[in-house]
């Protein structure tokens, strides 16, 4: 299998952009467009690239966004008064398309036990309007597929699926292995462009159940016995997928370099587990 590209930015660039369109894509998913004057010049890598998107919090009258320094852009961000810095949450590049300088971000709507959406990007990509403005730090991909992979497993839940999107496919075309993927509904679930030798399982989540996301896709890959120790797996999404998913890969025979698990959210403690 050939190598695929680890390819984190030495120094991470912010792009400026404002909103095209909003648009319910799937009935989970808010997919937002956006474009700026250099996003053309994106770097785009294809697989899971994610980025740190800066959107102005409800309360705040504009969006002030100072210039951010590259890698260090941490100690900088909390350097911006709080009554004036922006919210910053993690998100993956659905699509892009460079000729038009236009990317799209799948943001998933969750919704409170009241039913009301909650978290603060979701809140803001639904009532994104043309023109809204926002910012866009680089940060590369977290996929990074060793070149003597056997097979790749992949799993995760719907914070996920724009990354799957991407890896299946910038997979080459010669790989194999198992996808993963749970959705909260039916309609979530789309056409994946992934190699032959790919087998994509889809899991609907039993919503009348309350179901918390994550565990059935975890389920589904606890029944997944690893072919030998050469594979690689790609497991991200609720906490708790992130670090099961790991222990049972692991205690299946994979080494633990060879497993790339990322908590994305909380659930239990409900709250935002860093990248
Ligand atoms: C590398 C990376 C890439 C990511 N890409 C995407 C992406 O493309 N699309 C996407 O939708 N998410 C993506 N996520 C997950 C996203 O960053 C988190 O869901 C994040 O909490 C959303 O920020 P927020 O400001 O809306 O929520 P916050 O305001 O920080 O959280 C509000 C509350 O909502 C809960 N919550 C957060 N997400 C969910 C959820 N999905 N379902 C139920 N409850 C939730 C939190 O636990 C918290 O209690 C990605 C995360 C990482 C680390």
């Amino acid at each position: 299998m050939a190598k695929t590209p680890r390819l984190l930015p030495e120094n991470p660039a912010l792009f400026r952009a404002r909103v095209v369109r909003s648009v319910r894509h799937t009935p989970s998913i808010q997919r937002v467009t956006v474009t700026g004057a250099d996003l053309h010049a994106f770097p785009f890598l294809g697989f899971d690239h994610w980025f740190r998107l800066f959107v102005p919090r409800p309360d705040q009258d504009g969006f002030r966004m100072p210039d951010l320094d590259g890698r260090r852009w941490w100690p900088s961000f909390l350097a911006i008064p709080e009554a004036v810095r922006p919210h910053c949450a993690n998100y993956t590049v659905a699509a892009f398309r460079p000729d038009a300088a236009e990317l799209d971000v799948d943001f998933v709507v969750h919704c409170d036990r009241d039913g009301e959406p909650e978290g603060r990007a979701a809140i803001w990509a639904c009532a994104a309007r043309p023109g809204d403005e926002l910012a866009l730090l680089d940060q590369g991909c977290i996929f990074d597929c060793p070149p003597d992979t056997s097979e790749v497993v992949i799993a995760a839940e719907e914070t996920g699926l724009p990354g799957v999107v991407g890896i299946a496919a910038s997979l080459p075309r010669d790989t194999v292995g198992r996808i993963i993927q749970e959705v909260p509904t039916a309609g979530d679930v789309r056409e994946l462009d992934a190699p032959a030798g790919v087998l994509v399982t889809w899991i609907v989540r039993d919503e009348t159940e309350h179901d918390v996301p994550g565990h059935a896709a975890l389920a589904e890959l606890q029944r997944h016995v690893p072919s030998d120790d050469r594979g690689y797996a790609f497991v991200v999404g609720e906490s708790r997928l992130a670090t099961e998913g790991r222990r049972h890969l692991h205690r299946a025979g994979l080494p633990k370099d060879r497993i790339t698990f990322s908590g994305f959210w909380k659930h239990d403690a409900r709250q935002v587990v860093p990248a």
